[in-house]
């Protein structure tokens, strides 16, 4: 998947506890089953997104809520292309072994979408749509005010 649904639906899964270590740990496990199910790559032009939705997901539920560390799980092990992205490796579109994430090395094979790039990129949006949803993040937003004598 790529790093803004991987945040998603991390978060999704980081809801389901309340422990912010266990949230990391299955945000790590959802990375590796989200590179092995076939999708469509957006590649580092998503990056503002990446992290418009961590931001969100911290906004909504605090930076140590289980949400926010199943985010990070989730997506973080993305951060390890970013030293070949800044140096344009020509090989960063493929697995490099030296790389530690096994979907990112080749030791797991990152499974290639076989249809229309159209529809990969609407399962990506619909993926990101419900992580978002089931970690309850579309939900209003938490305010101090809320209640407050002034409403
Ligand atoms: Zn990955």
């Amino acid at each position: 998947m790529t790093g803004s649904v991987h945040a998603a639906i991390g978060a999704a899964v980081g809801s389901l506890t309340r422990n912010r270590v266990l949230a990391f740990a299955l945000g790590l496990g959802t990375h590796l089953v989200g590179d092995v199910v076939p999708h469509h790559d957006m590649g580092a032009t998503e990056t503002p997104l990446v992290f418009a939705t961590l931001v969100r997901v911290a906004q909504q539920h605090g930076l140590n809520s289980p949400q926010f560390w199943g985010a990070l799980g989730g997506v973080c092990p993305d951060f390890e292309h970013m030293p070949a992205e800044w140096r344009q490796d020509p090989r960063r579109f493929g697995p490099m072994k030296e790389k530690l994430f096994p979907t990112h090395n080749g030791l797991v094979k990152h499974a290639k979408w076989p249809y229309a790039e159209n529809w990969g990129v609407l399962m990506q949006v619909v993926l990101f749509a419900v992580g978002l949803y089931l970690s309850r993040t579309l939900n209003e937003l938490h305010s101090a005010n809320a209640g407050s004598a002034n409403d």
